[in-house]
C-alpha cells in the first residue's frame, strides 16, 4: 500500500526517507516542495532521480482532485466537490472576508451525529479523513485560487471530534512553519458537543478557537434535534466548556441555529442566556439554512433580531452569522456527500 506523504509530519517524513536508505535532510526538501504546491515527484528538481523513483513506488502526493467547482453569484464564495484517492467525495468551501480567505474544511466522509437540521448526516458516515486529506483540501483550494489561505474553520462535513487524532495532527500540519504556517489563532474547530474530547483539548492548552453547536437551551428540545445530547447532556457540556475556558483562557463561541417554531421563542432566549451567562463566550445566531430532507425553515428576520436583542438585554454578546454561498448550497449545514463513490 502506497502512503500519502501529506499524512506525515516533517519528522515522520524524514524517518520515511531514512527507511528508503536516503539522508534525512531530503525529507525536509520534499516537505517544502509539497507545501509549495509540487504536483508530482518530477517537479522536485533538487531531489535525485533515484529517490524520486523510490518515492513514487512507495508513496503518493495527496491523490485528491477537484471534481467540480461552484462559484456563488452573490458573494464570491466557492464550493469544491473534491474526489479522494479511494473515489469518495467531500465538499470544501472558500469564503472571502475583508481580512483574507477562509477555507471551511471537512473532517469525515459523511457524519454519524444525526443532527436533524444538517445535510452532512443525511447519508450517514462512510469513513474518517486522514490528516493528509484534511490538509489536502486547503492545498487544493489554495492552488486553485492562487492566493494564500489565512484562516481555517473546521466546519465542513463531519464531526471533527469524532476523528480527533487525525484532526489534531492536521492542525499541527497547518501550524508547521515548513508547512502551511497558519497560526492556531487562525484556526477554528466546531463540535456538536463531544464532552470528553473538549476536556482533552482543554488539557492541551492550544490557542485555537472552539465553537460549540448548542442549538437548544433545554435537554428536551436539544435531544429532539441533536441525538448527541442523549450521550452528553447540556449540563455535562456546559461544565466541559467552563473547564475549557479555565484551562485555555480562550473565548468559546456558541452556535445557535434559529429554526422557526422549534427553538426561537423569547423564553428560549432567556433560558439560553441563563445557561451561558457569566462565561467567557459569544453567541452566534444562524438562521437555519435550507436542507430538503429536514423540513425546517428559518425564523423570520424580525424574530432573529428580537432573539438577538433579548440575549443582549441579558448582557450577552450575540451576532447573526452572515449567510454565504446559499445559491450554491455552500452555507452552514448544506454540505453533503453529493456524489457517492465511483
Ligand atoms: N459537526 C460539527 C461541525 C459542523 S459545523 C458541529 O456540529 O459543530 C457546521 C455548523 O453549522 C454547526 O454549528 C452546525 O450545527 C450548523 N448547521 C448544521 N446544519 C445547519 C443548517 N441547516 N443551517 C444552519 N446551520 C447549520
Amino acid at each position: 500500500m502506497k502512503i500519502n506523504l501529506f499524512d506525515l509530519s516533517l519528522d515522520e517524513l524524514k524517518e520515511f526517507v531514512k527507511q528508503l536508505g536516503e539522508p534525512q535532510f531530503r525529507g525536509k526538501q520534499i516537505f517544502e516542495w509539497m507545501y509549495r504546491g509540487a504536483e508530482s515527484f518530477e517537479d522536485m528538481t533538487n531531489i535525485p532521480k533515484s529517490l524520486r523513483e523510490k518515492l513514487s513506488e512507495n508513496s503518493f502526493l495527496g491523490g485528491m482532485s477537484i471534481y467540480e467547482k461552484y462559484v456563488s453569484k452573490i458573494d464570491e464564495t466557492r464550493k469544491y466537490l473534491l474526489q479522494l484517492s479511494d473515489g469518495n467525495f467531500i465538499e470544501t468551501v472558500l469564503m472571502k472576508y475583508e481580512y483574507g480567505y477562509t477555507v471551511c474544511v471537512s473532517s469525515q466522509v459523511g457524519c454519524k451525529m444525526g443532527c436533524k437540521f444538517c445535510a452532512s448526516t443525511v447519508n450517514g458516515w462512510v469513513r474518517n479523513l486522514t490528516p493528509g486529506e484534511i490538509i489536502g483540501q486547503i492545498l487544493c483550494v489554495q492552488k486553485d485560487l492562487g492566493q494564500r489561505i489565512s484562516n481555517i474553520v473546521m466546519m465542513g462535513i463531519g464531526e471533527p471530534f469524532d476523528n480527533f487524532e487525525n484532526v489534531l495532527k492536521a492542525i499541527q500540519l497547518m501550524n508547521s512553519p515548513e508547512g502551511l504556517m497558519i497560526g492556531q489563532r487562525h484556526i477554528s474547530v466546531s463540535t456538536c458537543g463531544l464532552v470528553d474530547k473538549i476536556r482533552t483539548l482543554a488539557d492541551m492548552k492550544m490557542q485555537i478557537t472552539l465553537l460549540i453547536s448548542l442549538h437548544a437551551p433545554s435537554d428536551e428540545r436539544r435531544s429532539q434535534i441533536m441525538p448527541v445530547n442523549n450521550k452528553f447532556n447540556i449540563n455535562e457540556l456546559m461544565s466541559a466548556c467552563d473547564y475549557y475556558i479555565k484551562e485555555t483562557g480562550r473565548r468559546i463561541s456558541f452556535e445557535y441555529t434559529l429554526i422557526s417554531g422549534v427553538n426561537d421563542t423569547m423564553e428560549e432566549a432567556d433560558t439560553l442566556a441563563s445557561l451561558v451567562k457569566g462565561k467567557l463566550c459569544h453567541v452566534n445566531l444562524i438562521p437555519v439554512n435550507k436542507v430538503e430532507e429536514s423540513g425546517f425553515s428559518k425564523s423570520s428576520r424580525e424574530r432573529v433580531e428580537a432573539f438577538k436583542r433579548r440575549l443582549e438585554k441579558h448582557g450577552l454578546v450575540a451576532t447573526v452569522r452572515r449567510e454565504m454561498g446559499s445559491d450554491i448550497n455552500a452555507a452552514c449545514g448544506q454540505l453533503r456527500n453529493k456524489k457517492t463513490k465511483q
